[in-house]
């Protein structure tokens, strides 16, 4: 497994625009120094005290996404050092972000998880859910959370065009939101597409992808 090779591969097929998250949960230090040693920075973990070990651990300008689902009483142990909390999904664990933020001194970055799959078993906000946070005057009481957009997961299914349906709704959600007035900041980041449907979520507009098992091989185990 080269892992290096791996990365330029998908590197040589995306857009420039596209941002790559390596996403390295279950897969020791020395495999994601390797990805470091060939150039990587940007890498997802979705386990607190994975992550926490992994950043004591690997170099310091590493950027590490949370991408997984994050208790409200977890933020505390990523706080000082997350670069991005991908799936941030209720009003409860923004609050506590920004808590921690505050007593970190930073502001720290989230996207909102939409849920867009037809499994009850996907974590995530509504779209309905997620207008309504931005029409509340919340976001103004959270200064040290800065949304920069949305993430979201499609349903696992070799069914392309089911796929196809929900990314372009997130897609075009993600539009609504920049041009509604209300929304308090411009969104930039739209997180979609792993492994199996990167490609197609690039093609229904993301522009950032989280991709695991094709840079870093098949996961023993997996959560
Ligand atoms: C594990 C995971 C990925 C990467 O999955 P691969 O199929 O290995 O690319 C992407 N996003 C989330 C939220 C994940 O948990």
């Amino acid at each position: 497994m080269n892992i290096a090779k791996n990365l330029q591969n998908i590197r040589n097929t995306i857009p420039k625009n596209v941002q790559l998250v390596a996403v390295s949960k279950t897969k020791s230090h020395l495999l994601i120094q390797q990805a470091y040693d060939g150039g990587h920075r940007d890498f997802g973990e979705n386990k607190v005290q994975e992550l926490t070990q992994k950043w004591e651990n690997l170099p310091k300008d590493i950027h590490w996404h949370f991408i997984g689902h994050l208790q409200s009483n977890k933020v505390k142990y990523i706080a000082p050092f997350v670069h991005l909390l991908h799936g941030v999904d209720s009003v409860k664990l923004l609050k506590a972000i920004n808590k921690e933020g505050l007593k970190n001194n930073r502001v720290i970055h989230c996207l909102l998880q939409v849920k867009i799959a037809e499994e009850d078993t996907k974590f995530g906000l509504s779209m309905q859910e997620v207008r309504s946070l931005f029409e509340s005057s919340l976001m103004n009481e959270l200064p040290h959370v800065k949304i920069d957009g949305l993430m979201g997961m499609a349903t696992n299914t070799s069914e392309v065009e089911t796929v196809e349906t929900e990314f372009n709704a997130l897609n075009s959600f993600f539009h609504e939101l920049n041009k509604n007035p209300l929304t308090a900041s411009k969104l930039d980041i739209l997180s979609m597409g792993m492994s199996g449907d990167y490609l197609l979520a690039i093609d229904c507009g993301s522009n950032m992808i989280r991709v695991g098992s094709s840079i870093f091989g098949q996961r023993e185990y997996q959560k």
